[in-house]
Formats: C-alpha cells, structure tokens, sequence
C-alpha cells in the first residue's frame, strides 16, 4: 500500500504539499492532522527525491506525560501546518484503535495517517539509523535530510511553542521559508558575535539578558559560533554563561561539545559544563560524569552528583551511589545528594530515606529532603511533609514543606508550577556560584 502511495506522490510536480486538501464538507469532517507515515526507508527516499527534510517522531509505548503531548501537541492546528513541507515518520511501538481507511487499509485512532502496523514497524530500522537504541531518550524527535543527516535531534516533550519555533529553525536550515524569512548563515554568526561582545562588557548580573538576542536566533550558524565561543572564547566568565545557556532542554547537537568542555582543566569551565549536562538530562553522559565525580569534593562534588541523577532518573547505579552519599558524614555532599533525589524516579528505598531526612536534626538537610520529596513527587513522604507543613519552627522551611505537599497533587510536566527552586534557595546554593 505504502509503495502505491509513493508511486502516486512522485507522478505529481514535486511542489511541496503545502496545505492540506481542503476537509470535505460534512458535519464532524476531522480536524487536519500530521501526515504520519511509517516505512522509514521509503520515507527517506521520498525525502530525497522531493528534496524535503524528514520528521522522525520516537514514541515511548507507555508514558503517560508523552501521550499527553501526542494528543496536544501534534494535533495543535499550527503544528500541523507546519510539519506540511517535511516527511513526518511515526515510529511508535505500541498499538491503538484503529479504523477502516478509505483504501480498505486501518488508520491508527491515536496518530491517524499510518496504520499502527506501519508505525510500529518503523521504530527499529529508524532508531538504528538515527539515535543510538539503548541509552536514548523517548519521546525523541529527529529532524534530518533526505540523506539521514542530522539537523536537529531533541529528547523529551516539546511544548507547542518550543516544536514550533524548531520546525522553523529546521527548514531554515534547509533553506526553506522558515518563520522569519530565508537563512542568512553570515548574518546570523555577526548578531552572535555582536551579543557575546555586549556579554563580555556586561556585568555578571546582566550576562544572561545580554545573551538572549544570541540564543533567540535559534540557528544552526547561531549555534556553531556560540559553541564555538565556549570552547575557545578569550573571556571566561561569559564562556560559562554561553555554556549554560547552550543546554537547551533535550538538544543531542550539544551533547558532545558539554561533554568535552566538562573535562576542561579549568574548574569554572567544568563546573559550567557539568550543570548544563544536568540542565540537558541525557544518559549518554553517565559515563563521563561518574569519571569526574572523584575530581571534585564538597559542594563541587555535590553538582556531579545531582548531574548524574538528572542524567539517570532510572539508573540503579546513581540510586545507589546517592543513597550512599546521603547516608555519608560530609554534609555538604549529603545536601546535594538529597537534592538529587528529587530528580530521581521514586523507589521506597530512597522514599525510606527521604521520610527519615525530612526529619534531620540539620536543617540544611531537612530542606533537601523536603524539596527532594515534593520535586521527586514522593507520595510515600506525603505524611511527613504534611508534619512538617504544620509543625517545622522554621517559617520559610515550613513554607517549603508546603509547597512540596502541594507540588505532590501537581501536573507531572509542569516544572514552573510551585518554583521549589528558588524556594531551596534560601537554604542552599544550588550552583552556578560564581568564582
Ligand atoms: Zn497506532
Ligand atoms: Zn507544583
């Protein structure tokens, strides 16, 4: 059906299939929807032959907070849109309701346009090609070429906004009409260039805003000169802002650049690097973090270990060496370590843990457990929260406590609701202290 379908696409002018046909005009006529398919190698040569950038959605089966995005996200009426110019491959291994399609074929209930059959069957001859199957991340998303290269590639749901400026970026990238008219690669490289100059003048406090003209640009040409800067650049201070500011939630095109610098002798450099590697949450850099937790002590310590467990929220090896470390004698490293827990997925060992610290005789220490209770969304430390809630002397500890009970009943993707962050703030510095 599939290798019909493509005879039928390459007889016509290869105009790019901007809009969808306009829905029939009936009552209930379904809303338009990304134009999913499977069969990722007719796929790619479909790409290629119509010179049209592909869309490789990877679908986890079962994760509640990622069908969420499937039903909001893809179905959003711009979203669609704008997915029209690329070759939108499924590859979700689960299976869905389906219904007849017109050509006496099934259509997936969940995603429409392909069959769960076709989309199932896209998942392993797509992940090979495009993302490394055991340590990745899903939900996934790959942007590429015809030719499988890579141009953009995001772990973990995107929100409307965020995907939307991404498909942007993408078919600027590819020279395409891209939101804000065609890409001018040189152009881009001297805003960057102007911006990290206005950085380097700009106080510490006033580093972050003057980036933003630089991180707004969003392209590729924007991004190569801003990574290149944080290898290379001549003033340090405004290297580590650079490298903070590059872990944009999920994006695997920095990966490889954060986890060089990360080794960096430098330790501010380092430091930096090894907070972006939390802020992007991949598992492929367990492995070199677990290498540089000896380097470090003390607070230093601290940051590597709540990147590991940011890094590896299900990574048994990172449960353990954190319990191990909240039950060590450093407090410093014990705060950080009950902090990580936060981002931990809960087991009733690190619950055990986490109801017996909210309790310590430290304060430091309760607030950690506290916030790591609320944020982790611990429901076993519900009790104790809620002693704390009523009980704690401390009035912005008792504060924190209640927000965490509250964050406990909050929606599991939603990081801004209760800002436990700058809540524990008070208590601790969670990084990113300035040498
Ligand atoms: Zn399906
Ligand atoms: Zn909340």
């Amino acid at each position: 059906m599939l290798l019909l379908l493509l005879a039928v696409l390459q007889e016509v002018p290869p105009t790019p299939p901007a809009a969808q046909p306009p829905a029939p005009a009936a009552i209930d006529a379904p809303k338009p929807q990304v134009a999913w398919r499977g069969g990722f190698e007719e796929c790619l040569q479909l790409a290629r032959s119509e010179q049209r950038p592909l869309l490789v959605l990877f679908h986890p089966e079962k994760d509640a907070a990622a069908d969420a995005s499937a039903t909001k996200v893809w179905r959003d009426d711009k979203i669609v849109a704008k997915t029209a110019p690329f070759v939108c491959v499924l590859a979700d291994g689960a299976t869905h309701d389906e219904a007849e399609a017109p050509d006496g074929g099934k259509t997936c209930q969940r995603w429409g346009g392909t069959s769960c059959g076709a989309h199932q069957q896209a998942f392993v001859p797509a992940a090979r090609e495009l993302i490394d199957g055991a340590t990745s991340v899903l939900p996934q998303l790959v942007l590429c070429t015809g030719e499988g290269r890579v141009l953009a590639r995001r772990a973990f749901a995107l929100s409307v906004a965020q995907l939307s400026d991404l498909l942007d970026d993408t078919l600027r990238m590819v020279g395409g009409p891209g939101g804000a008219g065609a890409a001018d690669p040189a152009a881009d490289a001297a805003r960057v260039s102007r911006a990290l100059e206005e950085v380097k003048r700009a106080s510490s406090t006033r580093k972050a805003e003057a980036l933003k003209p630089a991180l707004e640009l969003g392209s590729a040409a924007a991004r190569d000169v801003l990574l290149e800067y944080a290898r290379k650049g001549d003033d340090d201070a405004t290297r580590a802002e650079v490298i903070a500011a590059i872990a944009a939630t999920g994006d695997y095109l920095v990966l490889e650049p954060l986890l060089k610098l990360a080794k960096e002798r430098q330790e501010l450099i380092a430091l930096a690097a090894i907070d972006a590697l939390a802020k992007l949450r991949l598992p492929e850099a367990l492995e070199e973090l677990r290498k540089l937790l000896p380097r470090y002590t003390g607070n230093d310590q601290g940051r590597v270990l709540r990147a590991l467990a940011a890094c590896g929220p299900t990574d048994a090896a990172v449960r353990e060496l954190l319990v191990k470390k909240a039950k060590g004698t450093d407090q410093n490293i014990r705060a950080h370590a009950l902090i990580g827990m936060g981002a931990l997925a809960p087991t009733p060992e690190v619950a055990a843990l986490l109801e017996k610290a909210i309790f310590d005789r430290l304060t430091v220490a309760r607030a950690c457990a506290v916030y790591a209770a609320g944020k982790g969304r611990y429901e076993a430390c519900r009790e104790e929260l809620g002693k704390q809630a009523a009980g704690e002397t401390r009035v912005d500890l008792k504060e924190l406590a209640q927000t965490a009970l509250d964050h406990l009943d909050h929606v599991p993707d939603d990081a801004e609701c209760c800002n436990l962050d700058s809540k524990l703030g008070n208590f601790i510095a969670l990084g990113e202290t300035r040498r």
